[in-house]
C-alpha cells in the first residue's frame, strides 16, 4: 500500500473536526518591487563579497545598497531590517510600496490552512490597518480578534497606513546594474528583502487578542509561533531578547493554565542573529511541543552546538537526526525538518500513524501549491502521479521514533516562496 493512498479524505475529515487553531506573531505585508537598474544608474560603492562584510542591519543608504548588490551580484537570497525611520523613509520615498502582497509566516499559514475545512484560524495581526487586512483572503473560517471578538479582518480593521513592510526587491538572471563605473550581470534570478517593523520586532502579544486566547484557551487545539527572525539583541529601550522571550514565556504559561492539552509548535525560520538565535533555542526549545525547519536553519543551530553545519546541508540524514535527538528535550517530543525530496520527522509519544498521514497531505499541498501557485484541494489528485525520490525508511534510537518520509516534487514550480510555512503547518495539525 502506498504512503498516499487515502490521505486526501483523510486529510479533509480531520480539518472538519478540528477545534480552533491560533496563529503568532508574525502577519505583514509584502512590498514587492522589479528592480530597474536603469534606474539605479551608477553606483559608487565597494561590492561586499562576503556576508561578513554586510552589515547586521541597515542604518543608512550606504548599507541598503550594499545588501542589494551582494544579493544581485552573488545572486544569492538576503534579509536584512532596517534599523532607522529615515532610511525607511528614504526607500519609500525612492522606490514606493511597490505591489502589495500578504506576508509573514503567521499570514502565510493562515493563507495556507484557510481552503481546507478547518473550523476556525485565529491569526495575529497588529497593527490592524485597512491595507493589511483587505489582503486577507475573504474566507469564511478566517478570523483576527477585534474590538467585538471574533471576525474576518476585513470587518475589524482600525484606521488606515502601512506601519510595517516587507520590501522584496526582485532581480532576473541576466539583469545587469553598474556599480564604480564597471557592468555586473545578475547570475541567478533572486531578491534581496529590507524590512521595516519596530511595532513587531519585539515580539509583543497584544490585547484584545491576548486576552481573548486565554479566556478561549479551552477552544483552541494548537497554536503556531513564529517571527523571532524580525527580533533584535537589544532594543533601543535597553530591553534584551531574553527580556522579550520570558514575557512571550509569561503568556504561553497563562494560556496552558487554562488548556494544558494545547499543542505549541514553533516555526524557527531564518534566525540570522547569533543572540537571538541562542536565546530560541536555549529558552525555547524545551517548552514548545513541536519544532519546524529547513536544512539552513538546523544546520545554524548544529553549528550553535558546536558541530559542522555542512553535512546538513549535504542532507547526511544520520547527521541531522543526531542533532535532532539533541534537541528534543523537555517538552519537545516533535521536530518536523523539511527538505527539497523528503522530510525527517522525530517523535516521541505520538500516534505515528496519523503523523505519517497529516506528512502526506502536508507534501501534497506543497506539490500542488509549488505547481499552481495557491492551494486548489480539487488538484491535490493530481498529485499523487508525481513520483518521489527517496525510500521510505523508519527507525528508532534512544527513545525517539523517526521518519524518513519521501515527498513529491514537481519539476516546474510557479513559486517556492512561503512552501516551508505550508508544509510545517499542515503536518503540525493535522498529525
Ligand atoms: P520558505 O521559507 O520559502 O517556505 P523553506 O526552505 O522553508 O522555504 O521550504 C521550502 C520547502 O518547499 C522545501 O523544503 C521543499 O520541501 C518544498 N519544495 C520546494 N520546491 C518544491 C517543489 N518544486 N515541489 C514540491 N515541494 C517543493
Amino acid at each position: 500500500m502506498s504512503l498516499y493512498d487515502g490521505v486526501i479524505d483523510w486529510g479533509i475529515k480531520r480539518a472538519q473536526n478540528s477545534k480552533m487553531i491560533a496563529l503568532g506573531f508574525h502577519s505583514v505585508i509584502d512590498g514587492l518591487v522589479k528592480v530597474d537598474s536603469q534606474k539605479i544608474g551608477n553606483l559608487d560603492i565597494p561590492i561586499p563579497r562576503d556576508l561578513s562584510e554586510i552589515p547586521d542591519s541597515i542604518k543608512c543608504a550606504e548599507d541598503f545598497w550594499k545588501g542589494l548588490i551582494f544579493s544581485f551580484v552573488n545572486g544569492s537570497a538576503l534579509q536584512l531590517m532596517i534599523g532607522s525611520k529615515e532610511v525607511y523613509e528614504w526607500i519609500m520615498k525612492t522606490f514606493g510600496t511597490g505591489t502589495l502582497r500578504l506576508g509573514g509566516t503567521s499570514a502565510n499559514m493562515a493563507k495556507g490552512l484557510v481552503p481546507f475545512p478547518f473550523e476556525k484560524i485565529l491569526v495575529y495581526v497588529y497593527p490592524l490597518k485597512k491595507e493589511i487586512a483587505t489582503l486577507f483572503p475573504n474566507s469564511k473560517n478566517l478570523f483576527v480578534v477585534g474590538k467585538k471578538g471574533l471576525d474576518h479582518p476585513i470587518n475589524a480593521y482600525d484606521g488606515e497606513g502601512i506601519d510595517a513592510i516587507h520590501w522584496i526587491f526582485e532581480f532576473s538572471e541576466g539583469q545587469s546594474i553598474t556599480i564604480n563605473g564597471k557592468t555586473y550581470t545578475c547570475p541567478r534570478s533572486n531578491r534581496f528583502i529590507a524590512s521595516w517593523n519596530p511595532v513587531n520586532s519585539k515580539l509583543e502579544v497584544r490585547d484584545p487578542f491576548k486576552s481573548y486566547v486565554i479566556d478561549h484557551a479551552e477552544e483552541i487545539s494548537h497554536f503556531l509561533v513564529s517571527g523571532f527572525h524580525i527580533m533584535q539583541d537589544i532594543y533601543p529601550d535597553g530591553e534584551t531578547i531574553e527580556d522579550r522571550i520570558d514575557e512571550l514565556l509569561k503568556f504561553i504559561k497563562a494560556v496552558k493554565d487554562k488548556n494544558s492539552k494545547m499543542k505549541f509548535h514553533l516555526e524557527f525560520a531564518s534566525i540570522r542573529r547569533d543572540r537571538v538565535r541562542k536565546a530560541v533555542e536555549e529558552k525555547l526549545f524545551s517548552r514548545f511541543d513541536s519544532l519546524g525547519l529547513n536544512e539552513v536553519e538546523l544546520s545554524w543551530i548544529a553549528r550553535d552546538m558546536g558541530y559542522d553545519g555542512k553535512d546538513i546541508l549535504n542532507l547526511d540524514v544520520e547527521r541531522i537526526s543526531r542533532v535532532i535527538s539533541k534537541i528534543m528535550k523537555g517538552n519537545l517530543s516533535r521536530v518536523h525538518f523539511h527538505a527539497l525530496g523528503f522530510y525527517l520527522l522525530a517523535l516521541r509519544n505520538y500516534d505515528l500513524e496519523s503523523q505519517k498521514k497529516a506528512l502526506a497531505f502536508a507534501s501534497l499541498a506543497a506539490a500542488q501549491r509549488a505547481m499552481d501557485g495557491e492551494i486548489n484541494l480539487e488538484r491535490f489528485k493530481y498529485m499523487l502521479d508525481v513520483p518521489e525520490k527517496y525510500d521510505y525508511k523508519e527507525w528508532e534510537e534512544k527513545g525517539i521514533h523517526f521518519v524518513l518520509f519521501p515527498t513529491k516534487v514537481v519539476p516546474y514550480p510557479k513559486i517556492t516562496v512561503g512552501l516551508g510555512d505550508t508544509i510545517s503547518s499542515l503536518g503540525f495539525v493535522l498529525g
